[in-house]
């Protein structure tokens, strides 16, 4: 089977980040690498999509690309921050079109502390929003393990 190569653009919001969690995830297949885990996956690129509006997108996808990329994961800082990224659809439509590379929101499970504020506020919803947070929704226990 086809190894799974990850390229993670972070948010540059956390721009200082240095993927800790992101990399937790990967290697224990939580959040949205849950998908992969009963596949061999590895990380091949890392980078921050260079502040509003995610300028760094319309490049950093190729480079990943040349480097092996077939899934790039929006780290899910884009999810949680806020206000939630306002130009994930548009990226999520781009990238396959210019790039033909797959898409999927989130890394790691969304941290209880995010999960709470958000929910309280009411900032998933919309039809798009909650279906981007399903793959890093996890349950309580590993949202907790990510505060
Ligand atoms: S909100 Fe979106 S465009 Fe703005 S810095 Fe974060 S990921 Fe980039």
């Amino acid at each position: 089977m086809e190894k799974i190569k990850v390229g993670i653009i972070i948010c540059d919001r956390y721009h200082t980040c240095a993927g800790g969690k992101c990399l937790k995830s990967l290697k224990n297949r939580e959040g949205a690498f849950e998908m992969y885990k009963d596949r061999d996956a590895e990380l091949v690129g890392f980078t921050t999509c260079g502040g509003c509006p995610g300028g760094n997108i319309e490049y950093a996808p190729g480079e990943m690309k040349k480097n092996g990329a077939t899934h790039i994961h929006f780290a899910t800082g884009f999810l949680v921050g806020y206000p939630p990224c306002p130009y994930m659809e548009h990226f999520a439509k781009f990238i396959p079109e210019k790039y033909g590379l797959q898409v999927v929101f989130g890394t790691h499970p969304i941290p209880q502390k995010y999960y709470l504020t958000h929910k309280n506020l009411d900032s998933w919803n919309t039809p798009f929003l909650q279906q981007a947070i399903q793959p890093t929704l996890s349950n309580e226990k590993t949202r907790l393990s990510y505060d």
